[in-house]
């Protein structure tokens, strides 16, 4: 099995953390240089069962405002393309206007969309299932996984659930 994944999230929230967390040594392309105009990509993580290769989505991150037509559709056909969406957020802040531009971005996409709780270690039991609560009612997420990238709590949980939709 083998696909591509874009990684969506806005600064901060653990996206390269999380790279550096499942690619480890494992690491076969490692590129800041954009590979084509619509994507970049940040590294490959081969298994004996499946490859995985994990895309950013330039645009997507930015305010609405700043965001033309085209750099829209862009984003928008890139996100199609891959096989799985993980859209990652810091469960330790509340929801924010970055956040919700995202997940406007993400409705109407048909592409499985997996919500990644990040940085559990930081916040009470009581409230991540608070937040999943809130981000439920927001989007219909294929799956929400909650995980500490840093520490690597269910990183390895995170990946088997990708590996399922390639
Ligand atoms: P990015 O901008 O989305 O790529 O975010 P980074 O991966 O650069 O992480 C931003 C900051 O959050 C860094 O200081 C990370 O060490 C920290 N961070 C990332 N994941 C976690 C986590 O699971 N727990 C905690 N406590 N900090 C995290
Ligand atoms: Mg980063």
């Amino acid at each position: 099995k083998s696909g591509f994944i874009s990684i969506i999230g806005r600064p901060n929230v653990g996206k390269s953390t999380f790279m550096n967390k499942v690619l480890g040594q494992k690491v076969a392309i490692m590129s800041d240089k954009p590979q084509t105009t619509r994507n970049k990509i940040q590294g490959v993580y081969t298994t004996e069962q499946s490859q995985m290769i994990f895309i950013d989505t330039p645009g997507i991150h930015k305010p609405k405002h700043q965001l033309g037509e085209h750099m829209m559709k862009v984003a928008r056909n890139t996100l199609r393309e891959t096989e799985v969406i993980l859209f990652i957020v810091n469960v330790a802040e509340e929801i924010g206007r970055g956040d919700e531009f995202i997940i406007e971005m993400l409705e109407h996409t048909s592409t499985p969309i997996v919500l990644v709780l990040n940085k559990i270690d930081l916040v009470h039991p009581d409230d991540l299932i608070k937040q999943i609560e809130v981000y439920k009612d927001k989007l219909n997420f294929s799956e929400i996984v909650p995980i500490s990238a840093l520490q690597g709590n269910n990183v390895d949980k995170l990946v088997e659930v990708i590996e399922s939709y390639l």
